[in-house]
């Protein structure tokens, strides 16, 4: 069982999940756990000799009922496939599972917040390589999304919306646009490549959706995803964020967005050039203001032509 510890000096919680240090560690792909459990092979996480989607409770949980909860999203049963390279179809499909286990987590009363993510390359501490990425509930809402309900006050409406309406205005960093979705890199990036993908209408969650959005919100994160693997022809490491709205009782209680929230996609990837890793170091650790060698607006030029480029 791990045990939650509140950080007095810094206001927040720490989770102690020991059981975690042995989780299992870049095994040889023949002893992948995320791989089918074939014919005469050895028996992995997944009891069918194929399969399209598998969700399944993690067995070195972060969290756990009845204080939480933590799953794996595998997102397809071919080891050497990565997000970008899945069907269109088969990204869609994943939208919809990934809606299915918000709406089924945020209606325990022990989750506070349904996170969905991906860390994608040893950079970002990646323990297993066939495309998974993972889901935790929270039985608290934790400091990042609640520092984007307190930018909804600090901006008096909803901050995704109003800064969605100033990257469109100025344009300079947008890097791709349909009718459901606008990517850009924000104004104030942290990571020289960072991107969000942002629901152009209000959508506080995946559940306030409609099936042309999850489609559009798919075909986005692919085109971005495609664009970051051209960018130095190389598998691109990041870790993805899925922000959406609390699961709160209050703010269920409070009806569709009550309790704020607008989906949208964090993408915060380490490299700042084809070999450099930005290191979170003193300034960041320390005082917690990042220092960047690289403007947005640049790299948002450079990410359109990789985009361009992984079409
Ligand atoms: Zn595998
Ligand atoms: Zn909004
Ligand atoms: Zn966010």
């Amino acid at each position: 069982m791990s045990e939650l510890r509140f950080n007095e000096l810094r206001g927040e919680q720490v989770d102690y999940a020991i059981h975690r240090q042995d989780r299992t560690f870049l095994p040889a792909r023949d002893h992948c756990p995320l791989c089918p459990t074939r014919p005469d092979g050895p028996e992995t996480e997944i009891p069918f000799p194929a399969f399209e989607i598998a969700v399944f409770d993690n067995r070195f949980p972060a969290f756990e009922s009845p204080h939480g909860a933590a799953e794996v999203v595998v997102y397809t049963d071919d080891h050497d496939a990565s997000f970008a390279t899945l069907d269109a179809d088969r990204a869609e499909a994943l939208m919809w599972v990934w809606r299915h286990r918000y709406e089924e987590l945020g209606a325990r009363a022990d989750v506070d917040y349904v996170f969905i993510f991906e860390n994608r390359g040893v950079e970002v501490g990646v323990t297993l390589h066939h495309p998974h990425g993972q889901i935790y509930g929270y039985p608290f809402v934790p400091p990042v999304p609640a520092l984007e309900l307190a930018a909804d006050e600090r901006l008096g409406g909803c901050a995704p919306c109003v800064l969605l309406q100033r990257e469109l205005a100025d344009g300079e960093r947008i890097l791709h646009e349909s009718d459901a979705v606008v990517a850009y890199v924000p104004n104030a990036a942290r990571w020289a490549y960072e991107a969000h993908v942002v629901m152009r209408e209000h959508r506080a969650s995946l559940l306030d959706c409609t099936a042309a959005e999850l489609r559009g919100l798919a075909e986005a994160l692919q085109t971005l995803v495609r664009g970051y693997d051209a960018l130095f022809e190389r598998p691109f490491p990041y870790v993805m964020a899925v922000h959406q709205a609390p699961t709160t009782t209050h703010a269920r209680g409070g009806g569709p967005g009550a309790g704020g929230g607008h989906l949208h996609i964090e993408f915060y990837p380490p490299l700042r050039t084809a070999e450099k890793l930005k290191y979170l170091a003193g300034s960041e650790q320390g005082a917690g203001t990042f220092i960047s060698d690289t403007l947005p607006e640049a790299s948002a030029a450079t990410l359109r032509e990789a985009i361009a480029r992984g079409a």
